[in-house]
């Protein structure tokens, strides 16, 4: 496959193309999402497989696939629960990288206890009317739709009214506020619904069915966030982000001369390679290098087992919550060897350090990690109650109905 894919980047590569073209020619090649189901633009590739189009992607340094939430989580969710027409209503704009998608879930009263979401979802004729706040959406200023979840009978108990839809951001009801991160960035937002609208035929699965749906968007979070990229160099989908009807020639241009850290968790393990010679380190860094090599193996074999389990039709289920830990702990000792390796230099900022100051702005950007997606504690929680029988976390009688549960 990595010859394969090598020629193909040579006979199509043209940096006249604009972005969209070029999304488009991958597409059609189906080494955009390899993984994905033949029926639906990918080619049922095995992880190996995708590991080898990826490699030639990087060795050549192309752009690579549309990146964001919606392909890793919108895309699973469509294709698994989505009805036909849905599927070829949304599934063609993402694997082309046209739209981005955001994921409308947390809430200020509602993170790790997800289900207590209070974002309110009204039935009118053909369509529901949204009003509430989302926070901590990644992404939402670049993107066209939203996966949405919210409640829809507040006489529910609090897993069972819930709804999901897929939201259009364009519209007036939608305002989205920028937030601004420790590490320079505001890749997160605020996002105000004020008599938004999505149209019944936008909702995923049955009315008050939401919270399933919920569920298994987050075991595609999981499974997929140690993912990597698809190989080769990331620019944001969508046609928010303004970049499509760019040439790829321009937009390498841009990526190498820009200064700025759009990856905040990308390609450590080959740059802490590349700031100290294997001769250069000490015996108790050359362990935490090979940890995190073994950290990685026991990812990628347990991403195979998700996969093909998903393949079967099965919903990622708590071997998603051990991918998330890997992906954290293979974090983790990346931040602490690159700032080890830097020694002083690991305290200052700026474009004149090694690897541009990389590593720090990693630094910064690195606590996050553990809380995205779901935090590691949470993620401990559900292998102890699902995998090793533990008692479950102290919590309300299930069956009270929301509007009847204590809030702050
Ligand atoms: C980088 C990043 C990207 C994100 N992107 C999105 C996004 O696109 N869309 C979206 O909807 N959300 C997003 N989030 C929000 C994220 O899902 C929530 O921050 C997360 O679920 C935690 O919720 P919270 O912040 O309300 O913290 P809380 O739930 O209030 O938790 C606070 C602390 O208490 C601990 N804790 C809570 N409950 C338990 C428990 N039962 N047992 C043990 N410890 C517990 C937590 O581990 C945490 O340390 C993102 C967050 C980050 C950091």
């Amino acid at each position: 496959m990595y010859q394969e894919t090598r020629s193909w980047i040579q006979e199509n590569w043209d940096e006249s193309l604009t972005l969209r073209n070029w999304w488009a020619l991958m597409n059609e090649a189906r080494l955009s999402f390899p993984r994905w189901p033949t029926d639906w633009f990918g080619r049922n590739a095995t992880e190996s497989e995708q590991n080898e189009i990826a490699r030639a992607f990087s060795d050549t340094g192309v752009i690579g696939a549309p990146t964001g939430l919606g392909v890793l989580m919108g895309a699973p969710v469509t294709m698994t629960f989505g009805t036909d027409e849905q599927k070829q209503r949304w599934l063609p704009s993402l694997a082309t990288g046209v739209e981005g998608w955001c994921q409308l879930f947390s809430e200020p009263g509602a993170g790790s206890d997800l289900a207590s979401v209070s974002c309110r979802a009204d039935k009118d004729g053909d369509e529901w009317v949204i009003n509430g706040q989302k926070v901590w959406t990644s992404g939402a200023l670049h993107s066209s739709r939203g996966m949405l979840v919210a409640r829809s009978d507040f006489d529910q108990p609090k897993h069972k009214g819930l709804t999901y839809f897929i939201i259009d951001l364009n519209q007036p009801g939608v305002e989205i506020r920028p937030i601004k991160q420790m590490n320079g960035a505001a890749h997160f937002n605020e996002v105000f619904f004020n008599d938004a609208r999505v149209s019944d035929r936008d909702r995923i699965s049955d009315i008050n069915n939401g919270w399933a749906i919920t569920t298994a968007t987050l075991g595609f979070e999981r499974s997929g966030l140690s993912e990597g990229a698809f190989g080769g160099v990331r620019v944001s989908a969508g046609t928010r982000a303004g970049l499509l009807d760019r040439t790829v020639g321009d937009l390498l241009k841009a990526v190498k001369a820009s200064k700025s850290h759009p990856d905040e968790y990308g390609g450590l393990f080959s740059n802490i390679r590349s700031i100290a010679s294997p001769e250069e380190l000490s015996a108790p860094q050359a362990q935490k290098l090979i940890s995190l090599y073994s950290n990685e193996r026991i990812a990628e074999l347990t991403r195979e087992r998700i996969t093909s389990s998903i393949k079967k039709g099965n919903s990622p289920g708590a071997e998603a919550s051990t991918m998330k830990l890997h992906w954290t702990n293979g974090l983790r000792i990346s931040r602490d060897l690159g700032m080890e390796l830097l020694g002083a230099d690991g305290m200052l900022v700026g474009d004149h350090l090694p690897l541009e100051g990389k590593v720090q702005h990693f630094f910064l950007s690195m606590p996050s990690a553990s809380i995205a997606g779901g935090s590691d504690e949470v993620q401990r929680n559900i292998i102890g109650e699902r995998t090793l029988g533990l008692p479950k976390d102290s919590q309300l009688d299930p069956s009270t109905p929301f509007k009847e549960i204590p809030k702050n």
